[in-house]
């Protein structure tokens, strides 16, 4: 394992040592990027011992890149090393399936990672404003670690969001509003409470967490990258932290010499500033009024990293989309029936903005691709029973 050479500010390059928590660059309030010092690692820990390390390893999942993760004994639950599924109908889709993490969603992956982090410096309160998952995942892993847990979530989140965060011992509070909200009680509050705030991007490791999808996606398709990524983006996390790291693959050479995937960023038409900001050719997004959509994560107005994810998309050659809150439940429908995959609305999104892209031309049948499913379809029952029209049949008389 590395050890954290010092942070670096994703806007100013600004260096920051690791010794103790940070949250943003002081200077310009830019996300800090976890830098290790990779050189040791050049031809010692070749790509292909890692499978070889990881059945050695008392951790299993996500941690076997701790080659490429702080050295600090990790609170884990099992998260990461997901199935990556072939489309039965499609052979160059692949969906990756997060689903399959503890909590049900791919935020187990930064939010192992922030908790290991946070129990390293020794933290004893943290807090989270949420869309949903994040609240569920922080629960979690802060009763693994023994860490007090302070969440602000929409009062009309998926319920499962609530009910296990209520179960995982957390102090829940219910906002009426969307995460914009819960973020501002939670910058207006931190301060007096004693809350370290573990929000998207305003901590450097989350991000390093979620980075071990683009190992991941990459090493099991034979180290090689795929033509494009689909990602459902609220906060965007994900998707910087992959293109983290397939840089730092790049340097440690265990990538196939290649052009990057394109990255391609999906919303809901419903709330979608992103799309906007890239067809705008901005360099920043704007608060996206009256968000709704019944991809509860995608309700996010404007994102921390949305500079950070424009540079990626452009660089990229990718594209951002937005799709339909009734066109994400039909392509829902249709891989419940035709993949046997209970897809999360937001997964929905991404099957969805695919077959958009085939229809335009933007991509081949023949371009392989990865599509994420963010989360598991199981813990939308009540919002997808929703759209779906199915109701609780009423007691026999
Ligand atoms: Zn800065």
């Amino acid at each position: 394992m590395p050890t954290i050479a010092h942070l670096e500010c994703s806007r100013c390059r600004a260096i920051r040592s690791a010794a103790t928590p940070q949250t943003v660059c002081p200077q310009c309030k830019g996300s800090l990027y976890v830098r290790y010092d990779l050189k040791p690692l050049h031809g010692i820990v070749a790509r292909d011992s890692i499978a070889r390390d990881a059945a050695a390893s008392p951790w299993s999942g996500m941690w076997r890149y701790r080659s490429v993760l702080p050295d600090v004994e990790p609170v884990t639950l099992g998260e990461g090393w997901t199935p990556m599924l072939q489309s039965r109908r499609r052979p160059g889709v692949y969906l990756k399936e997060e689903g399959a993490n503890p909590t049900g969603t791919f935020k187990a992956r930064g939010l192992a990672m922030a908790i290991t982090m946070a129990r390293h410096y020794g933290l004893k309160k943290l807090a989270v404003p949420s869309a949903g998952n994040a609240a569920g995942a922080l629960a979690a892993y802060a009763a693994a670690a023994g860490i007090e847990a302070h969440i602000f979530m929409p009062r009309d989140v998926p319920f499962a969001n609530y009910v296990e965060a209520v179960a995982y011992g957390a102090n829940v509070t219910l906002v009426n509003g969307l995460i914009s909200d819960c973020g501002r009680i939670v910058a207006e509050r931190k301060e007096k409470e004693g809350w370290f705030d573990i929000s998207s991007l305003k901590e450097p490791f989350r991000v390093e967490g979620k980075k071990t999808m683009g190992y991941e996606l990459s090493e099991q398709l034979g180290w090689e990258y795929p033509d494009a990524v689909f990602y459902p983006t609220g906060g965007g996390v994900g998707l910087i932290g992959m293109w983290k790291a397939f840089g730092e693959m790049e340097e440690l050479g265990w990538v196939r010499p290649g052009k990057r995937p394109r990255m391609i960023a999906v919303q809901s038409a419903g709330c979608a500033p992103m799309v906007r900001a890239f067809d705008q050719h901005a360099s920043a997004s704007e608060v996206w009024q009256n968000a709704a959509t019944f991809a509860a994560g995608l309700r996010v107005p404007k994102p921390y990293g949305d500079s950070i994810m424009l540079e990626i998309l452009r660089d990229s050659g990718g594209i951002a989309v937005s799709v339909p809150d009734a066109i994400i439940l039909e392509s829902l429908k249709d891989w419940a029936r035709n993949e046997g995959i209970f897809l999360s609305p937001e997964g929905a999104a991404a099957t969805a903005a695919y077959d958009q892209l085939i229809a335009s031309g933007y991509l081949k049948h023949e371009d392989r691709v990865v599509i994420f499913n963010t989360g598991a379809g199981l813990k939308y029952t009540d919002i997808t029973a929703e759209a779906m029209k199915i109701a609780r049949p009423s007691p026999a008389a």
